[in-house]
Parts: C-alpha cells; structure tokens; sequence
C-alpha cells in the first residue's frame, strides 16, 4: 500500500495498539485492519510502564510475544478475559507458548467510537476434503501452494479426482 501514517503511531509507543494491525486504506480514507495469530512468550503480571498521559510509572500486566516484530501489550481486563477464552485457562504462567488472535473491533468508550485492540481464539483450520483440525502452519503452506486447505497428499488427490 502507499506509505500511510497513523497519527497514533506517531507517538513514541511501546506497546503494541490497534493502528498496528493497519494493512491497507479504503475509499473513504479509513484504514483497513489484519487480524494477526501471535504466539505468547510471556505474561509479566506487574511489569512498570509508564502512562502516557500523566507521565508517571504505573504497574501493568503486560504480554510480551514470540513474534519479534510485535511489541508487547498492555492487557486491560477484556482482554485479559479474551485471553482466557483463546488459551483456557486463567493462569498467566499457561498463556505462554499459546497461540492467539489479535483483531480490531468498534468499541464505544467516551462517547466515541474507536478501534481496540482485541484478543480472540486462533481460528480452527479445517481440511478442506476430511475435515480434519489442521496445524496454521499447514494450513499456510497448502493454501499457498494449492490455494486450498488440505491435511495430507491423500486428500489432495481425493479432491483432484
Ligand atoms: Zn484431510
């Protein structure tokens, strides 16, 4: 796309915000988001950040990812939730190594709607002949190569037939 600038992302941020997921911009300027599966490395209950709005240190849980090019994320109470519902479990120590989905949604805070960053479950993929949960990974690669989603060369030649 053509170099495009949040104003957000003008700031000197730390932490990963919704205008990260940016991948594109409609008709009527407005930006197009990409969910994005990450994988959790891990999950600093207290961790000092500073509030960008007073300047002072606070204490905040923080997720820090696998996924080198994504900075940390300050985990609010929905998304702490959303995390629970993604990973299943409410212990910090068992979010790491999972996988989960960061997306954008519409949120009504003050009056005004925004874009939030939000945290969903990793979306099951299914082989396409068998029906099968496949791994992301394999589901990348086959899409890529075949432009379809399937398990193993077996299915592959069941649908070629
Ligand atoms: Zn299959």
């Amino acid at each position: 796309m053509e170099k495009l600038t949040a104003w957000q992302s003008t700031r000197d941020v730390n932490f990963v915000g919704s205008y990260d997921l940016i991948v594109g911009v409609d008709d009527n300027n407005q930006p197009i988001y990409k969910d994005r599966i990450v994988t959790i490395d891990y999950v600093n209950a207290k961790e000092e950040v500073m509030d960008a709005q007073t300047n002072k240190k606070v204490e905040k849980t923080v997720a820090h990812f696998k996924d080198k090019d994504v900075k940390p994320m300050i985990l609010n109470t929905t998304n702490k939730k959303g995390i629970e519902t993604a990973t299943g479990t409410i212990f910090l120590e068992k979010w790491a190594d999972k996988q989960i989905l960061l997306t954008v949604e519409q949120v009504k805070a003050f009056g005004k709607v925004q874009p939030a960053l939000r945290i969903k479950p990793v979306p099951k993929r299914l082989c396409d002949v068998c029906g099968k949960v496949i791994s992301e990974s394999i589901y990348n690669a086959s899409m890529q190569k075949y432009n379809g989603a399937y398990c193993s060369k077996e299915c592959l030649d069941k649908y070629n037939k």
